[in-house]
């Protein structure tokens, strides 16, 4: 039976990357993933990163052969389309990648740094002695046997699926579950378009609450005339099948005449906080399996790696001090969660009033500009929206006939700067977590209930 160091469930953006930093630091480490090795990185995404997560990160920049386009900035359509917003800005620069070539790179230098990737291998469950994780029942699926590989810490990193979270005992304080009103379903394709595309550098986001309740649409350019088009929904009761909604109303557009599909596929993403522990004795959880993705835009690769490179890090840290319990890995919650937490929860907050707003309301605020470029940008980049008195009252006479609106709008720029503040004050250790848990429960029911229409 092997014993590491580190066992990380997951090879996919977020796994590779704790893999990568506890085998650079010289720790004996493993990563495992149900893919054959060749398959990792084909994953169902949009694909688009920002350029500064690469610096942010320490991280070699995609090479040419893993972009597929280069992304100037996002431009959102109201849902009539009679009002679009290019927003531009540092943080949103970036990539459509090359998903698959990218995933495989990470992999590689996961595997250059020491890391031992065992492929076709599924983690089945934690395996718990103690009250502690010390280890991963496995299959291996070339072999169809069981195996148990032991370590003195487990990553859990096995994405939206989150297999190993999910059987963790409950008292290790980690949510094994996630409502379904926090989850997009998704379903998109790869399309080769026969002309085209007028701007090739812009990412398009859609909004319209009747094609897509609780998400949006988009079309992402690539190179050769291919776009990236898909579309997400809330999964609450009775939502719409994300690709009929597709074929209906995207696929059935004239730019899409004629094309052909490259690559289809369908998937979930969580579109909230992140989890609020994400630590327990002998385990930490990354990525999609602890919600660390940007609740408005579903951007998840960049959240993911910054959650596998902090949880890397931890890991050496208590292995080093030899406490590897939830007091010596909670410095994990802290650094994520007091930081890029802390944007994701701001981000709910608009979520949930974004998906309580009409269609028509929306192209109204877009139209007079009740909500205009640059408040979408500081909210994008997790900063304070406050209007200025001269600024508030140009726009509430501009927004006279949709008061409602305009105090939704008000209310939840008030709301996100709480919510930030919250999550920026994470407590120092788990003794402070309870209540902290509890009076997170209560803003986030708040908002929902000052925004529910
Ligand atoms: C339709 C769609 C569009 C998206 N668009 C974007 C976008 O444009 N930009 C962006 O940044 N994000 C986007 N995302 C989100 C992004 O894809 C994820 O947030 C990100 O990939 C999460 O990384 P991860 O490492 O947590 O999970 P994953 O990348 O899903 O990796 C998990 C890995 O675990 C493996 N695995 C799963 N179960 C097991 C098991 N039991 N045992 C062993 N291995 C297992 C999988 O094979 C996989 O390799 C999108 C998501 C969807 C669904």
């Amino acid at each position: 039976m092997d014993k590491f160091d580190v066992i990380i469930a997951g090879a996919g953006t977020g796994g590779s990357l704790a893999a990568k930093t506890v085998a650079e630091a010289g720790l004996n480490a493993c990563f495992l993933d149900i893919k054959k090795e060749t398959d990792i990185g084909r994953k169902i995404c949009g694909d688009a990163i920002g350029k500064h997560h690469f610096s942010n990160l320490g991280l070699k920049e995609p090479s040419s052969d893993e972009i597929e386009g280069i992304m100037e900035g996002i431009e959102i359509y109201s849902p009539d389309k009679k009002t679009s917003y290019v927003v531009k800005g540092d943080q949103l620069y970036g990539f459509v990648l090359n998903r698959y070539r990218f995933g495989q790179r990470l992999v590689s230098e996961a595997k250059s740094a020491g890391a031992i990737l065992y492929d076709q291998t599924q983690a089945i469950e934690p395996l718990v002695e103690g009250g502690r994780v010390c280890g991963v029942k496995t299959k291996n699926l070339k072999t169809k046997s069981e195996e148990t590989l032991r370590s003195s810490l487990v990553i859990e990193a096995t994405g939206f699926t989150a297999a190993l979270r999910k059987k963790l005992p409950p008292n290790l304080g980690i949510d094994l579950t996630v409502d379904n009103q926090d989850v997009e379903a998704c379903y998109r394709e790869i399309r080769l378009l026969t002309h085209s595309l007028d701007n090739r550098s812009l990412c398009q986001i859609y909004l319209n609450q009747k094609t897509t309740p609780g998400g949006y649409y988009w079309v992402f350019p690539r190179k050769g005339n291919k776009v990236n088009v898909g579309l997400g929904v809330a999964m609450v009761e009775g939502f719409p099948k994300p690709k009929e909604r597709l074929y209906q109303h995207v696929l059935s557009q004239p730019l899409f005449t004629d094309s052909s599909v490259v690559d289809k596929g369908a998937w979930y993403v969580p579109t909230r906080r992140p989890l609020n522990s994400m630590v327990g004795d002998g385990v930490m959880v990354v990525g999609d399996a602890a919600c660390q993705v940007n609740p408005i835009h579903g951007g998840g690769i960049g959240p993911s790696m910054i959650g596998g490179k902090l949880a890397g890090e931890t890991a050496l840290k208590a292995l080093e001090k030899g406490d590897l319990s939830r007091e010596g890995l909670w410095e994990y919650n802290i650094r994520y969660i007091s930081d890029y937490g802390a944007k994701q929860a701001g981000l709910e907050v608009f979520r949930i009033l974004l998906q309580n707003v009409g269609d028509e309301d929306l192209n109204y605020g877009m139209r007079y500009r009740l909500l205009t470029e640059e408040d979408l940008l500081k909210v994008s980049l997790g900063e304070d929206i406050r209007f200025s008195i001269t600024e508030k009252a140009r726009r509430v006479f501009k927004g006279l006939k949709n008061i409602s609106f305009l105090r939704k709008l008000k209310n939840a720029a008030k709301l996100i700067r709480e919510a930030k503040n919250w999550y920026k004050a994470y407590p120092s250790s788990p003794a402070d977590f309870e209540n902290w848990r509890t009076r997170t429960e209560d803003l986030f029911r708040r908002a929902v209930g000052q925004f529910a229409a």
